[in-house]
């Protein structure tokens, strides 16, 4: 919207007077000189104040005289009682407003049409602070978001009103991604995505990985909760594509990487999706969400995946053509940790880490198997070692992945994953209910995703259908 810059000026001229003269009754009682900062809180807190009753007043003003009756959505007649007020909170603050309020239908619902149409229920949020408490509850634990909120909003909002307005964001993001792969199974929805303008990328990425989140034991029926902890799998993907990076942004670290590797990428158009399911149910998300990037499309589908098997099992199912990667820091950290546990003279350990890292660097994947099984007489780590490299040699062929300037370490997802579930979901002392950490999760997931803007319209939305 557009304001008109006089009256700007013009109420910014009486906020200035009124600010002034309480800012000379402060003067007046203290000795302490006043710094920018208290002048631009003190200025936030008077225009959040004004703010609050900006809106009171504007969700009061319902236009004209009421009408005596309005069809009730259960076929029957309201009847308007009188204005009546209701309490909701903002983006300011806890509002006061007075709206036209039928009743007196035989199904003994009432009805504020401004309710209806802002989507406010009274005693609740607004979707514009729901948004903001969402942001805070996606980043922080609940607790810790209460007090970081506090120093944007001005005012207080407790740690529950927080939990539950993230998980409702979460779960408007499940709804709609059980949308996406209900759409999955329709022929017509598949086949009309061939006739969309939008181009293809000519090379997609996927990657899966899975974290451990704590889960709260629930109290069987009856029966007290049995105290002990359990970790559940909290499985992650993610969609997206790469690009090198420009001589000119690569950071230190890149420009290291770069001497070593001559090649740095990063991912862009992320899409990130996560639960707690298993594998196979998992899988039809991953179906689902890879419909709506066009993952079964693109003319180059690449997985980059650590080893696990229950990974490349979905891999196999769904995506039968794609390239398989095992991650480079993965397969690499395998032999590092070889290396660790069968060698107790630092020099024996590096000579034989340089070799094999630069055998697996060059894609010659049987020696790498040859130099565990040497070990493994009297090494575990080696044992298991030759068995990970034996299952995983096709997804090793580093050589030929590089020249093919594909993207060989799953950073992406791996940083989704830690950022999803380790960074929100594992803070110390965090325990979890399954509904509460997958809708935080997906919550999460959806920012990272570039949705949220998206979730919010459609949990405003849905307030209205209420
Ligand atoms: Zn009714």
């Amino acid at each position: 919207m557009e304001y008109a810059p006089e009256a700007i000026s013009h109420l910014a001229q009486q906020v200035t007077q009124v600010f002034k003269a309480a800012l000379e009754r402060r003067l007046v009682s203290s000795t302490t000189a006043v710094t920018i900062a208290e002048v631009e809180k003190e200025m936030r807190e008077l225009l959040r104040q004004m703010g609050a009753q900006a809106l009171s007043q504007f969700l009061s003003s319902g236009a004209g005289t009421p009408t005596t009756e309005l069809p009730c959505k259960c076929g029957g007649t309201l009847h308007y009682q009188r204005r009546r007020a209701a309490r909701v909170t903002s983006v300011f603050g806890r509002i006061t407003y007075e709206r036209a309020y039928y009743a007196g239908c035989e199904c003994g619902k009432g009805h504020a049409p401004v309710d209806e149409q802002y989507g406010l229920v009274p005693g609740a949020v607004t979707a514009g602070l729901a948004a903001l408490l969402g942001l805070g509850g996606i980043e922080l634990s609940f607790d810790e978001s209460r007090d970081w909120l506090k120093a944007f909003l001005l005012f207080e909002v407790s740690e529950n009103t927080i939990r539950s307005e993230t998980q409702a964001l979460g779960a408007v993001q499940e709804e709609r991604e059980a949308k996406v792969c209900q759409q999955s199974q329709n022929l017509d929805y598949l086949q009309a995505r061939w006739r969309e303008k939008t181009p293809l990328p000519t090379r997609l990425y996927g990657s899966l990985d899975a974290a451990k989140v704590r889960i709260e034991p629930r109290a069987k029926e009856g029966k007290k909760s049995e105290n002990t902890e359990a970790w559940r799998d909290m499985k992650v993907g993610c969609w997206y594509q790469a690009e090198p990076v420009p001589p000119v942004q690569r950071s230190t670290r890149q420009r290291d990487k770069y001497a070593r590797e001559q090649a740095v990428f990063r991912a862009k158009n992320m899409h990130y999706y996560c639960s707690i399911q298993e594998a196979d149910a998992f899988g039809k998300l991953m179906w689902g969400i890879g419909c709506q990037v066009k993952a079964d499309l693109v003319p180059e589908l690449v997985f980059v995946c650590d080893g696990a098997v229950w990974i490349w099992n979905l891999v196999k199912l769904h995506y039968p053509h794609a390239v398989q990667i095992v991650d480079w820091y993965h397969a690499a950290d395998r032999l590092e940790r070889v290396a660790q546990t069968a060698f107790s003279a630092l020099s024996d350990r590096t000579l034989w880490l340089e070799r094999v890292t630069a055998d697996l660097w060059a894609g010659r994947v049987t020696p790498v198997i040859q130099a565990c099984e040497h070990l493994a007489s009297h090494c575990e780590e080696a044992r298991q070692a030759v068995t990970y490299f034996t299952n995983n040699a096709a997804r090793m062929k580093y050589d030929q992945f590089r020249a093919a300037g594909y993207l060989i370490g799953s950073g992406t997802v791996e940083s989704g994953c830690k950022q999803i579930v380790t960074q929100r979901l594992k803070k110390p002392g965090a325990q979890w209910e399954v509904d509460g950490a997958v809708q935080t999760a997906k919550a999460r997931a959806a920012w990272l995703s570039g949705e949220w803007d998206a979730v919010c319209a459609q949990r405003a939305a849905l307030s209205l259908a209420v």
